[in-house]
């Protein structure tokens, strides 16, 4: 009989989706990792149009066609000053992809990878599937990542740790210090920073930057996507920048897996990169006065949480039996450990719903609190 290889064997589907299943059909969903907006008008005209004269019939270039990479790299020198070469950037099934093939291009059998705890659950899985060795580490109070506990974990054998700014379970952003901090780490120990940029326009306060920025080395590669910032997930449609050397080890991964990210998607992200960025601003403006609900819900409550200053997500700390509550009140919430041990005796809301459901859901959780008191 066929064995199954080690690496799958030690991966499992997401137990987030069976959340879903117990809460039933009727229930509040604040479980959601993307946002519930539409994707713009003029990125879906993109692709019909496209479609339409015949463009997306075809294979594209596989790092993805030019005029795309250009849009991209063309976002980074207009928003944040970043000169990023066109040529440098490859066009990946969303930022999954854009993960998959860096870790893929970068990490040998048994090399070690250290990511955020509580972190994005792809992470640890897509490590295992590169063959390397999870190395999560816990995250200070205020939910960011220490970079002392980053450069603490570094071994021999490390191949590479994982920033994510905003942070997805957390909503954390990182301060420009700390970015600093990570690329100085993956100079000076010559170790690759993956940086998941995936929510760098949802930004409340502060200021996104890249420890592509600060880097001296080419020791930083950055992986961003269409998915959340033009609510296009279900698009596919992410990239991965880095050094040539970098992105030519990447291509020959995503070359033989992918061979290009679909071509509509291309042409739809190309109109999303160059077209208003209004619907952005407007969406991030909508997650702000839904955040600045949820904590003020959360602290009527009692319960206590950082506050997230980017993304869509909140990650109070949440009393025993408190999801379970909840969930069988109607709402849907992940418990913390679906994101690493440390995400124990914390909960992620997502609040990528309406402000009126949000309140609806609040009271919801204040019930549930009180029943597990
Ligand atoms: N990185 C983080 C932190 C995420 O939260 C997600 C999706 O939830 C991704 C990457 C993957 O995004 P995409 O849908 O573009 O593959």
């Amino acid at each position: 009989m066929t064995e199954f290889s080690h690496r799958v064997e030690q991966v499992s589907i997401s137990g987030i989706r069976e959340v879903f299943e117990a809460a039933g059909e009727d229930a509040i969903n604040l479980g959601l990792g993307q946002p519930d907006f539409p994707t713009p008008e003029h990125a879906r005209e993109g692709a019909i149009e496209a479609i339409r004269e015949g463009k997306a019939d075809g294979y594209t270039s596989n790092k993805g066609t030019e005029s795309l990479r250009e849009a991209i790299a063309g976002r980074y020198a207009e928003d944040r000053g970043i000169d990023v070469d066109p040529n440098d950037v490859i066009a990946t099934a969303g930022g999954s992809e854009a993960l998959h093939i860096a870790l893929e291009a970068h990490v040998d059998e048994g090399q070690e990878v250290i990511f955020p705890d509580p972190g994005f659950v792809s992470y640890e899985a897509l490590t295992h599937l590169a063959g390397g060795e999870p190395r999560p580490v816990g995250l200070r109070d205020d939910l960011t990542m220490d970079p002392a506990a980053v450069e603490e974990a570094i071994t021999d054998d490390t191949a590479a740790f994982i920033v994510n700014s905003p942070a997805n379970p957390t909503g954390a952003v990182q301060s420009p210090e700390d970015m600093r901090e990570f690329a100085r780490i993956a100079d000076e120990h010559d170790v690759l920073c993956i940086s998941d940029e995936v929510y760098e326009h949802i930004v409340f306060e502060g200021e996104h930057r890249s420890p592509l920025e600060f880097a001296e080395t080419d020791n930083v590669v950055v992986v961003s996507a269409c998915s959340k910032t033009y609510s296009m997930t279900g698009w596919r449609l992410g990239w991965v920048t880095g050094s040539n050397r970098r992105i030519e080890r990447m291509l020959r991964v995503h070359q033989y897996g992918q061979a290009c990210a679909t071509a509509a998607a291309q042409y739809a992200a190309e109109a999303a990169l160059t077209g208003p960025q209004e619907p952005v601003d407007e969406m991030v403006a909508a997650f702000e006065e839904r955040r600045d609900v949820l904590l003020d819900g959360l602290a009527d409550i009692g319960l206590d949480c950082p506050t997230p200053h980017g993304a869509f997500y909140a990650m109070p700390e949440v009393p025993e039996g408190f999801v379970d509550e909840v969930i069988d009140r109607g709402v849907v919430v992940v418990p913390g450990d679906a994101f690493g041990e440390h995400g124990e005796g914390y909960a992620r809301i997502s609040y990528a719903v309406d402000v009126e459901t949000l309140r609806e859901a609040l009271d919801i959780m204040g019930e549930a609190y009180d029943a597990v008191q």
